[in-house]
């Protein structure tokens, strides 16, 4: 760690493209032996789940505002082609210029060629959900451009070294303010060393440090949680203001986001302003809606870019479960009621967030030929609590067990089965026929018997050892139930 909270200057990495993922089960170890993070995990989604309840509850019609949510969306991405090409005819008469971007490298390619093009080496960011996605700071320090993150979530992340984080929604939610204090005082470079571990002290920290960087940039990298398509306004949600802060003082500001944050009107973004906020974080609104459109002179940036980013959605388009997926507004809800994100965190899931729909979104649009994003769909215990929360409407579980149904496809497909599928080709030879698997009993059973100690085996071979690592199995009893079926006395009428 550099001390700084700046990220880059220097190539970290060899190419924009972020890292390969380990699979899902692998890359959870380190949360789930992390004790402390695991509670803080729990209190703040049991805290953030208690928040939306009683927000959602204040309203008589939730439920309609989510199916208008849910129509809105549906009605967007069906029509996308034509809602984007509205957004980029509003856009360039605003006064800003768009650019496509088919696939995450070329999206970093564009940021950082518009950054480098200002002949600034330094760039604050603020709320940029796709950063992860585009490996965005990878691709600001390999191009020697030294990035600032203002948002707190953000800066907390780099601080530590690590990415950019996988939950939009809570600021920096998982880290407790002793962990947050010492991390101040170790890489915040205006830290004083004898910071308090009180939550105004560290706010205050953080803050001064970051009007510093704000009142000092002259570019600045964003996100955009909407786009309204008749206006060409740009719709940045924070709790924070930084991003407002980060959108309205330096000189460029470069916008990247995906081509399904469009909006066709502003009728259509007040009925998500409605969904989202309150299904985030509880708050009836957030607390800072940036709105702007285009450039205005005397006012705010003199430059306004806005990168569209494809990567692979409008190939999810194509069938339905894509479509469905694609509605989300990444509010986080799912992921706050989620049993297995509550236990994880967001980090193992990858590079398109965390939580359900980030177990549904990686495998979708990036395939599931890989082992890692084969393994996502099935970090779920399929008990149905995101669809209920979903305030568009996405029936998570239903399109993670169509995405195990493609898992499968795909590994049949393979030139060289995998052990699963041989074993199952065998079970299914063996299960054929009566003989056979009668046989495939007895023998099994007998192997079992020589497994066991006092009743219970503790650990089976191969494949099979996965079902013992984390639970032991009865043994097989000496008469099978076929065997003491075949033996019992028969009376009249049995068979
Ligand atoms: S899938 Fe639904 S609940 Fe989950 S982040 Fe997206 S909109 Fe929110």
């Amino acid at each position: 760690m550099s001390g700084d909270s700046s990220v880059g200057g220097r190539a970290s990495s060899s190419g924009a493209a972020p890292a390969p993922m380990p699979k899902f089960a692998v890359a959870a170890r380190g949360a789930l032996a992390d004790t402390a993070l695991r509670r803080d995990l729990r209190a703040v989604t049991g805290e953030l789940r208690r928040r939306r309840e009683a927000a959602v509850g204040e309203l008589g019609d939730w439920e309609e505002l989510r199916e208008a949510g849910r129509a809105i969306r549906d009605e967007t991405l069906l029509n996308l082609d034509a809602h984007l090409e509205r957004l980029e005819k509003s856009v360039t008469e605003a006064g800003g210029t768009v650019h496509w971007a088919a696939d995450a490298a070329e999206a970093a390619r564009l940021v950082t060629g518009l950054v480098t093009a200002t002949g600034h080496g330094e760039a604050v960011t603020a709320a940029v959900p796709a950063a992860r996605e585009i490996g965005l700071y990878e691709a600001l320090a390999e191009a020697g451009v030294t990035a600032h993150p203002t948002d707190l979530a953000e800066l907390v992340a780099r601080l530590d070294g690590g990415p950019a984080p996988a939950d939009p929604a809570p600021p920096a939610f998982h880290r407790d303010r002793a962990r947050l204090r010492e991390l101040f005082v170790r890489a915040l470079p205006d830290a004083p060393p004898d910071l308090p571990d009180d939550p105004a002290a560290l706010a205050a920290a953080a803050r001064a440090h970051l009007r510093r960087r704000l009142l000092s940039a002259r570019v600045a990298v964003c996100g955009a949680d909407f786009m309204v398509a008749d206006t060409g306004t740009l719709v940045l949600l924070e709790s924070e203001g930084n991003g407002r802060a980060a959108v309205t003082l330096p000189g460029t500001l470069i916008c990247v986001a995906g081509i399904d944050a469009v909006v066709p009107t502003w009728d259509d973004l007040e009925v998500l302003l409605q969904l989202l906020p309150r299904s985030a974080t509880g708050d009836r609104m957030s607390p800072c809606v940036s709105t702007w459109t285009g450039v205005t002179p005397g006012d705010g940036p003199s430059e306004l870019h806005l990168v569209l980013l494809d990567n692979g959605r409008s190939a999810a388009l194509a069938d339905e479960a894509g479509r469905a997926a694609l509605r989300c507004v990444r509010c986080s809800a799912c992921a706050h009621v989620c049993p297995v994100y509550e236990r994880t965190g967001g980090e193992p899931y990858g590079p398109r967030g965390g939580g359900p729909i980030g177990a549904v979104l990686t495998p979708l649009v990036e395939g599931v030929e890989d082992a890692a994003r084969a393994s996502l769909p099935y970090a779920s215990t399929l008990c149905g609590a995101c669809a209920d929360v979903c305030p568009v409407k996405i029936d998570i579980p239903d399109l993670l067990v169509r995405l195990r149904g493609r898992v499968v496809e795909s590994r049949r497909r393979r030139p060289v089965p995998t052990p699963e599928l041989l074993m199952m080709r065998s079970a299914a030879w063996t299960m054929a026929d009566r003989g056979r698997y009668e046989a495939a009993l007895r023998s099994g059973a007998r192997w079992a018997r020589l497994l066991s100690r006092g009743g219970r085996i503790r650990r089976l071979p191969g494949l099979l050892g996965k079902w013992t690592d984390a639970r032991d199995l009865p043994a097989p009893p000496v008469h099978s139930f076929r065997a003491w079926w075949r033996a019992r006395p028969r009376h009249g009428g049995d068979r």
